[in-house]
């Protein structure tokens, strides 16, 4: 089964975890092409990072309430291809953690996102079972404040709509909310678990980035 960016050097460069870090990194990559992740706690985006790249690049299942950071990545499709980076943003909505570190959260990612050069695409990561929950439509809302980000949604778990009535509830909710959520350029629907889904998700990021490297 073809597997997102199998063949990709991947490699670990950096946690981040504090502005002054942060800042530094931005100010040193701002030509840089990448892809951030970003979702809900507990929606699969490690296990996506993992089928994505192959490899046991994110660890699955972060501890809710330890020190959030961005974990950077280098990531070649091969030797000759360009280099890009993978940012696997700390989640949304642990509903365990404190309000400093909700606090710590929008600092980091503030700055990560008003300071995001455009070559970079988001990938937003939602429950295909219980997409546009609160903690999603808030974080939706907040991302409003940083119109250069491109977005693409990718409703993970899709597996788990076995049910035509429950596929059809998908699509439901997607007519009404995407409405209200201009930032997403496309929709996908896949699963880290089959892989169902990953070869035009991963079309699709592989034009963005190579178009935005010929820019
Ligand atoms: P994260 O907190 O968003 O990084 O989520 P994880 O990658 O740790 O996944 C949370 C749980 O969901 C784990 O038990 C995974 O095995 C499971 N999971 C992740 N992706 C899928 C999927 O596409 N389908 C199914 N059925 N389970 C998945």
């Amino acid at each position: 089964m073809e597997t997102f960016f199998r063949q990709a050097q991947v490699e670990f460069l950096a946690a981040i975890t504090s502005l002054k870090q942060l800042d530094t990194w931005l100010q040193d990559h701002r030509s840089e092409h990448g892809l951030a992740m970003v979702g809900r706690s507990n929606v699969g985006k490690s296990s996506l990072i993992n089928t994505m790249f192959g490899k046991k690049t994110a660890k699955v299942s972060n501890t809710p309430g330890r020190t959030q950071s961005i974990n950077v990545f280098k990531f070649q499709e091969s030797p000759e291809s360009p280099v890009y980076y993978l940012y696997d943003l700390p989640g949304y909505g642990h509903a365990e953690v404190s309000k400093k570190m909700r606090k710590e959260w929008d600092l980091l990612l503030g700055c990560f996102f008003e300071n995001l050069p455009p070559q970079v695409l988001l990938l937003n990561i939602q429950d295909a079972r219980h997409p546009f929950q609160k903690n999603d439509q808030e974080f939706l809302s907040w991302l409003m404040n940083f119109p250069q980000v491109s977005c693409y949604l990718c409703l993970n778990k899709y597996d788990k709509l076995k049910k035509q009535k429950d596929r059809a509830g998908l699509e439901k909710i997607l007519k009404t909310q995407i409405m209200q959520y201009p930032q997403y350029k496309l929709i996908f629907k896949v699963s880290a678990e089959t892989q169902a889904g990953l070869a035009p998700l991963h079309q699709a990021i592989t034009q963005f980035l190579e178009k935005e490297n010929l820019a």
